[in-house]
């Protein structure tokens, strides 16, 4: 049976007291009330080591939102898989729009990022999805199959158990524009078929694969009850404990 799981997505905010204050507020709320469904907070690298420490790893995952695509040395700035994983992160956000569009990362450093990410014991939330241009034009499926396969199924099928897709349509992202939860599970269900068509149905049904585009606890349950959508990858509405519990709780519904 595939997880079902609801990830955040801090982005580039809340300075390291207000992270932490965050990344323990969730946690109390979950051990207080048990989620249904992987729980899993992606923040800035600064935060990672601090909000490890204040995480019960068994209730709550961690994970950075990027990785250099480089294993180690003369790369100033950059954040290596390995010292991630150090922190006690097991996940790293990979793919993301954001990171595709203002630091032009390509499907071949993507490809690089992915490999020293699993290389060193990460799991990878890998991001997927169209523009509206794309959508309007409709490209969706030609745009996240060339995608997957640009970074992530040159995998072996032991390694591509490993990755957790979020499917996350441009247009709907931080823009209040959510993908109809059956425009939404019918672009799901095709990533599904094509995961299978390289690794076979057994791994394409483990195979979680997240909505992420403006959703908040009030589509949340809608999207969820989607045959082929576990979870989602969560931006704004992670930035609050209240609004993200009330996502996490869709799951209950
Ligand atoms: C995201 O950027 O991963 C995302 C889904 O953002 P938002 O929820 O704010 O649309």
């Amino acid at each position: 049976m595939r997880k079902k799981i609801v990830a955040g997505n801090w982005k580039m905010n809340l300075n390291l007291q207000e992270g932490v204050a965050l990344a323990k507020e969730i946690n109390e709320a979950l051990v207080a009330e048990k989620p249904n469904c992987g729980v899993i907070i992606c923040t800035p690298f600064i935060h990672l080591a601090c909000v490890a420490d204040v995480l019960d790893k068994n209730l709550v995952g961690l994970g950075a939102e990027n990785c250099a695509d480089k294993e180690k040395g003369a790369y100033t700035g950059e954040v290596s898989a390995e010292m991630v994983k150090s922190t006690g992160a097991q996940y790293v956000i990979l793919g993301h729009s954001e990171r595709r569009q203002y630091y032009k990362e390509t499907p071949e450093i993507l490809k690089e990022k992915v490999q020293l990410a699993l290389k060193n014991g990460l799991k990878v939330i890998f991001c997927i999805g169209e523009t509206l241009e794309e959508r309007e034009a409709n490209k969706q499926n030609e745009v996240v199959k060339a995608e997957l396969e640009g970074s992530v199924f040159n995998l072996s099928e032991e390694e591509f158990k490993n990755i957790i897709i979020a499917y996350e349509p441009i247009w709907a992202i931080g823009t209040g524009k959510t993908a109809t939860a059956d425009q939404a599970e019918e672009i799901h269900a095709y990533i599904r078929s094509i995961v299978a068509e390289k690794y076979g149905n057994e791994v394409a049904q483990d195979t979680t694969i997240l909505y992420g585009g403006s959703c908040k606890a009030s589509n949340a349950p809608e999207l969820f009850a989607k045959e082929n959508i576990d979870g989602g990858l969560i931006g704004g509405a992670s930035l609050k404990c209240a609004d993200f519990k009330g996502i996490i709780d869709a799951w209950k519904k």
